[in-house]
């Protein structure tokens, strides 16, 4: 290590304490990737420094000598993004809130307060012990508080309460220049001016650091249960969720997938699916105050279904069956990863969902390749996964993922509406977004980040 780098360990030392700061490759490997799957993941820079801040003051300090100094700052969480936006690819820090992790939990307010550092599964667990519950569940729970507020996380229970962004009422940040600010609160109606703190959810850690958040909970429902509807035909089944919706019956997760793919992650899981009729399946999950509201909505999904052709549903009510139902549909992605070259999530409006399947499956014919889609039917939300041919990355890739894109935008929809940009999908940004919008998310980053030190060459092409 050369130069301002050199000199950048002396005073991270001094800010942090010694045994913070990691120089040595060997003891910093698993900060260097993502789960990005291998074949697209980008590489880390040669030259890096890990370190790991107690406080919020200590990250301020640590960001305004980066600034100081023009050194490139990447903030890490769980490391479980799909786009390669944590991966620090240019020399300089890599910034870990690992240690800032506490949470408490406000039951008057519904509210927990979070550090950036605590993971999915803290939250989960701190809102359980208070007796209240959060709903969201981005399907893997190593996933810190900071990147999922960064991402603006989706995932499979947001049909009822929504994605990350609906949770967030109160962030504090930490900006590339080392002010802190306060944004929000414990508040729920706030109209002071621009809302600086809906600008920063989702924005990828290029504006600021994130060090703490409010999270909205809500009561732990008396009640719940998962379904499984099978279908034999995909178009009964995701004509099936409109009418859900339409009938006053607002489910947790409306989730689609396909048999084979369920198969394919239980047997990874070395688990079984525990449906194995009809091809094309419906998982719901329902909750509410009483056994009584559960089930009538049980009993009005189960007639939307039948009306549309659904075999016999299989109910899940014990905790222990509900939770390995959505282990098994949180696991298609890690069964399919080491085959599959990328992992899409573009988001049409929900009734074109059928169509863009549609079309994905014309684009897998003229191709002659198998694409498994699956995805978060009740929010439009589809993963369209690009797998290898014979363990390589084929030649097509990049016409096939611009098809799916152009049928995506042609359907009213975007490019992506979970994983985000981070360093996979600039060319896409560059080519699917006005030139307009292009122009003032730039000038919003050069205003926070006037150096451009905080996760550069995300988002926005470098340079
Ligand atoms: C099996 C699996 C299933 C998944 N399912 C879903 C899903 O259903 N829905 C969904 O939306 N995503 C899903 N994901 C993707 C991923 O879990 C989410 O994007 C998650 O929010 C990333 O959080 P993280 O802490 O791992 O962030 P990281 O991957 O570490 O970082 C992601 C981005 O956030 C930034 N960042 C991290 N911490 C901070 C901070 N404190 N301040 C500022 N910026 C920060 C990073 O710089 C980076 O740009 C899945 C991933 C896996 C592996």
């Amino acid at each position: 290590m050369t130069g301002k780098l050199e000199e950048m360990i002396g005073n991270l030392k001094d800010i942090v304490g010694e045994e913070w700061v990691v120089t040595k490759r060997e003891y910093m490997e698993s900060y260097l990737r993502d789960e990005t799957p291998d074949a697209l993941r980008p590489s880390a820079a040669d030259d890096l420094i890990l370190v790991k801040p107690s406080s919020t003051d200590e990250v301020s300090q640590i960001l305004k000598a980066a600034n100081e100094m023009r050194i490139p700052v990447f903030p890490v969480g769980g490391r479980t993004g799909l786009v390669g936006g944590c991966v620090p690819t240019e020399r300089g820090i890599i910034l870990s809130l690992e240690r800032m992790n506490k949470i408490a939990v406000d039951k008057e307010n519904l509210m927990a307060v979070a550090e950036a550092g605590a993971t999915l599964g803290d939250l989960i667990k701190a809102a359980d012990d208070a007796d209240l519950f959060f709903p969201l569940h981005p399907g893997d729970e190593g996933a810190q508080i900071g990147g999922l507020i960064s991402t603006n996380a989706g995932g499979v229970r947001a049909v009822k309460y929504g994605v990350m962004r609906n949770y967030v009422k109160g962030v504090e940040v930490v900006l590339p220049t080392g002010e802190i600010l306060n944004l929000g609160g414990m508040l729920l109606k706030n109209n002071t001016g621009y809302d600086l703190m809906h600008l920063i959810i989702g924005s990828e850690g290029t504006l600021c650091v994130i060090t703490k958040a409010v999270i909205k909970l809500y009561p732990k429902s008396g009640y719940s249960v998962t379904l499984i509807l099978p279908f034999e035909s995909r178009a009964d089944a995701i004509g099936t969720v409109p009418q859900i919706l339409q009938s006053g019956v607002v489910p947790l997760a409306i989730e689609y997938v396909g048999i084979k793919e369920l198969n394919m992650a239980a047997e990874h899981l070395s688990e079984e699916w525990p449906v194995q009729t009809g091809s094309a399946q419906l998982i719901i999950i329902l909750s509410g105050a009483s056994e009584d509201e559960v089930y009538s909505a049980c009993e009005r999904i189960s007639e939307i279904a039948e009306k549309n052709n659904a075999y016999e549903a299989m109910i899940a009510e014990t905790r222990e069956e509900q939770e390995r139902i959505l282990r098994i549909r949180s696991n298609i992605y890690t069964a399919l990863k080491s085959r599959m070259v990328d992992i899409l999530d573009v988001t049409v409006p929900m009734s074109r969902l059928g169509d863009l399947m549609n079309t994905v499956d014309e684009i897998a014919k003229n191709y002659g390749v198998y694409l498994p889609v699956y995805g978060h039917a009740g929010d439009g939300n589809l993963h369209i996964h690009v797998m290898k041919e014979d363990g390589r990355i084929p030649g097509y890739v990049k016409e096939i993922k611009n098809e799916i894109y152009g049928a995506g935008i042609r359907l009213g929809g975007v490019i992506t509406g979970e994983h985000g940009i981070g360093k996979l999908r600039i060319k896409e940004f560059e080519r699917f977004l006005s030139e307009k919008e292009k122009s003032l998310m730039k000038e919003i980053k050069r205003i926070f980040d006037p150096n451009n030190i905080l996760n550069p060459g995300k988002i926005f092409p470098q340079g």
